[in-house]
């Protein structure tokens, strides 16, 4: 039996990934607060316990044969080195367009600005609908830039709209739902294919919709 090593999205992620693989015997034994790689109960498979961004490149050079990471993630970085063979349904949200309540943003003379830590996705967006915008970058707290002045929107991730509201903002538009998926190395899944089909048939049984 080959050794699987799988990529796993710490944060929020990885609170709903573990259930789904409890439901396979492949809770990780170890620390996955503090350690980086933990071995799980099936000794052919263990664990990397990483920042969800980083989870395609470790897949995409092959330090780990699969892994789980956000939709937004792979949209972002968007990379035809990784097979997408399943999606999880856990950790779903969408992303979308927020504004101030009551700022009706972008009839304006100057481009529109918008404060994301999604340029990739923002940009496409706005250029499918004809729109220029100028995109600023930022790391987090995206509810902030509209209050002080630096956008006039943002592009983020909203699950319940509570943060959103919290800060006096609400969604102009929904870009796209947001789940979960699983990602494969294109080489692992040719040299490792009945360890990976068999992991994928069994983990597709409890991630339904
Ligand atoms: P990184 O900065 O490396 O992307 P992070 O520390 O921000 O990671 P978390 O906030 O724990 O990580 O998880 C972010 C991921 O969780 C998102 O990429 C998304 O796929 C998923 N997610 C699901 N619901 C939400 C939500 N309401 N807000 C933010 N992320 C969510
Ligand atoms: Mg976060």
């Amino acid at each position: 039996m080959s050794q699987i090593t799988i990529a796993l999205s710490k944060g929020r992620i990885l609170e709903e990934s573990l259930p789904l693989l409890a439901k396979l015997g492949l809770e990780p034994a170890g620390d996955i607060d503090r350690l980086l790689r933990v071995p799980s109960r099936d000794k052919n498979v263990s664990f990397l316990i990483i920042r969800p961004t980083d989870v395609p490149t470790y897949v995409e050079y092959g330090a780990a044969d699969m892994g789980i990471t956000g939709k937004d993630v792979l949209m972002e970085n968007g990379s035809d080195a990784l097979y997408e063979p399943l999606d999880l349904n856990i950790a779903r949200c969408r992303l979308s367009v927020a504004a101030r309540v009551g700022h009706k943003p972008g009839n304006g003379t100057r481009r529109l600005r918008v404060a994301t830590k999604y340029p990739e996705i923002a940009r496409r967006h706005f250029a499918a609908k004809g729109e220029q915008v100028e995109i600023i970058k930022l790391y987090g707290s995206m509810e902030l830039a509209p209050l002080v002045g630096l956008s006039d929107v943002i592009v983020d991730l909203v699950a319940t709209g509570k943060t959103l509201k919290a800060n006096g903002m609400e969604e102009t538009e929904i870009i796209c739902q947001v789940s979960s998926r699983i990602v494969v190395n294109k080489a692992a899944m040719k040299m490792k294919h009945a360890a990976i089909q068999d992991l994928l048939e069994r983990i597709a049984k409890v991630s339904g919709p």
